[in-house]
């Protein structure tokens, strides 16, 4: 197969993720950007996954990707050896050896115009899209979670199973009485336990997350905020799915896709 231009380098890609997801966004306490490589190389070959993780890892060296976009970092705590003692060092240590770069867009990608969050209510239809917690002095006004209303109230028991269809998940659980009504809804994808009060204070019926704590959800129902998990995984995976296409998009001679090996380490009966 023959393309009219060629690869990109893992520059030019870098610089394409920090257009489209602005490392301002990121928390402070985040580790984002380009983490692992040299960026003058090329990035011929592709990879988005949501961890990296042994699987994940092993799909890129034996598809000899050049450039690894994982939504969570690596690395993302600091180290002072490079071993294989401990996963993260051992993963980066094989990474690095066959030449692999990585990029985090992470919380920048969370709360980008179009990142994961706003996704996630526009699959749901809802209008009206804001910041739950909007940056203070943010040039367009970004910032973490976002809240929207539904296209029409409805209760929380048919809104659940209809995030159950739409993730395509066996199983979501949910915090609140089922027949409550709902209209207007936060989004806070991976562990959202810190956005139950920014969604209560900004008037939502419900917030929409990965996973959050036993006593977070005993706070939302205490602060009468419903909440609807659908796993940490399935929050974000559709996201880098999205982004793979993205990609692939803006660099059509590079070869690009979602990992095929990563998938959730939780399971259910
Ligand atoms: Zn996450």
């Amino acid at each position: 197969m023959s393309t009219n231009s060629s690869a990109p380098t893992i520059r030019e890609v870098s610089d394409y993720l920090r257009a489209i997801y602005p490392l301002r966004l990121a928390e402070t306490w985040d580790n984002v950007g380009l983490l692992v490589g040299d960026d003058s190389a090329p990035a011929a070959r592709i990879m988005t996954c949501l961890t990296v993780t042994p699987e994940s890892a092993d799909e890129a060296l034996e598809e000899q990707v050049q450039l690894i976009v994982a939504h969570h970092p690596l690395p993302f705590h600091s180290f002072k050896r490079l071993t294989t003692e401990l996963t993260p060092t051992r993963l980066l240590w094989q990474l690095a050896q066959a030449g692999i770069a990585v990029y985090s867009p992470h919380t920048a990608f969370d709360s980008a115009a179009e990142g994961i969050n706003q996704l996630a209510l526009e699959r749901l239809n809802c209008a009206g899209i804001q910041p739950l917690l909007p940056k203070p002095g943010d040039p367009e006004g970004l910032g973490a979670g976002r809240a929207g209303d539904l296209p029409s109230p409805t209760s929380l028991g048919e809104f659940a199973a209809r995030v159950k269809t739409i993730y395509d998940i066996p199983c979501v659980q949910f915090v609140g009485q089922a027949d409550r009504v709902i209209t207007r809804c936060g989004s806070a994808c991976g562990s959202g336990g810190s956005f139950v009060s920014a969604a209560a204070d900004s008037g939502c019926d419900v917030l929409l997350t990965g996973e959050a704590s036993f006593h977070d959800c005993l706070e939302a129902r205490a602060r009468n905020l419903a909440l609807v998990l659908v796993g940490h995984y399935a929050s974000e995976r559709f996201g880098v799915e999205q982004l793979a296409e993205r990609i692939a998009q803006q660099f059509p001679a590079a070869v690009v896709w979602p990992s095929r090996r990563e998938s959730d380490p939780l399971q259910t009966v």
